[in-house]
């Protein structure tokens, strides 16, 4: 069934006219604009592909889906994909099922691995002119990948493209995650303030412990993926105030929120170089800021 998309017509059968509520009841300024918007999205495990469920319900515009892996029946702890998936690359089974939800977006996905230097190039072009338009540069990212190889590639490619984008974790025993904004020059990035092991330059592969395998429960995935989500469309849609790091601890239901401010001594030449840029502009911004 196709659904007349953001359709003005009030009715109980139309679940656009729940989210155009969002704008008569002065939440949203303008919900429409969701139809122009273009978010790329880094890995579709357990909070990826249900970000990218999310978005598809809220009647974003266009899409663009990246992950090297194929679905397995190991992740049906997770949500969004189901058993008759396993074995077909995670960006087809995306695709169709969020084309069978909602066909009014344009999606586009891509199998391989992000931090592959044949790829890279690839990947970087599609942040450039992944826009609706063909032309112009993604509205935003959303990392949701599970190492630092894959956060570092995307740090990389959104400080060269100066691109937005918004970072996911969960922890390894799977009760604790956040989500992190990253304005390149603006906030901090990925290499502002490596984690230890990304610092010190430790190969990850290295640390994984044979036959010891992480714990994930659909429910922390499922949340941070509802923050990550939330906290997009707040930018996307200019409306409430955003988060540049919100903690989620699952033992004691506390979510820290800071904000990073950008190192001036990054080892990231992007990340200096767009610092610079807003050095002039970013001083009025960060008091802005520091005012609220
Ligand atoms: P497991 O817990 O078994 O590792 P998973 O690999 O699905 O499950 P998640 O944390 O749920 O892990 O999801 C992360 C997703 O990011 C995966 O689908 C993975 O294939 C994808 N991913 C990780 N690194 C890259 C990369 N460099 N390029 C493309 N996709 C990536
Ligand atoms: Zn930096």
């Amino acid at each position: 069934i196709k659904i007349d998309h953001m359709s003005a017509e009030v009715t109980d059968s139309n679940p656009y006219s729940r989210l155009m509520a969002l704008k008569r009841m002065g939440v949203v300024k303008e919900y429409e604009r969701i139809r122009e918007v273009s978010v790329l999205i880094v890995g579709l495990g357990g909070v990826g592909s249900v970000a990218a469920e999310m978005l598809t319900r809220c009647g974003i515009g266009k899409l663009l889906l990246f992950d090297y892996d194929v679905v397995e029946l190991a992740n049906m702890n997770r949500l969004f994909f189901r058993p008759e998936h396993a074995g077909l690359r995670k960006t087809e089974a995306a695709t169709a099922t969020l084309e069978s939800i909602n066909p009014d977006v344009c999606l586009e996905g891509h199998t391989y691995d992000v931090t592959s230097v044949p790829h890279f190039e690839h990947f970087l072009d599609r942040l450039r002119r992944g826009g609706p338009d063909g032309r112009s540069p993604v509205h935003l990212v959303l990392s949701c990948v599970d190492n630092y190889a894959a956060r570092t590639a995307i740090n990389q490619a959104c400080n060269e493209a100066d691109v937005a984008w918004m970072e996911s974790g969960v922890s390894e025993d799977a009760v604790s995650g956040h989500i992190q904004t990253l304005f390149p020059g603006r906030t901090a990035c990925f290499e502002c303030l490596p984690p230890l092991l990304v610092a010190s330059g430790v190969e990850e592969s290295t640390l994984r412990r044979e036959g010891v395998c992480a714990a994930s429960l659909p429910t922390t995935m499922g949340i941070v993926a509802g923050l990550l989500v939330q906290n997009a469309l707040k930018y996307l849609l200019d409306f409430g105030d955003l988060s540049y790091y919100l903690g989620y601890s699952a033992l004691t239901d506390h979510f820290p929120r800071h904000t990073l401010w950008p190192n001036p001594d990054c080892g990231n030449m992007w990340c200096r170089r767009r610092q610079e840029t807003w050095r002039g502009k970013g001083r009025a911004w960060q008091r802005r800021e520091t005012d609220c």
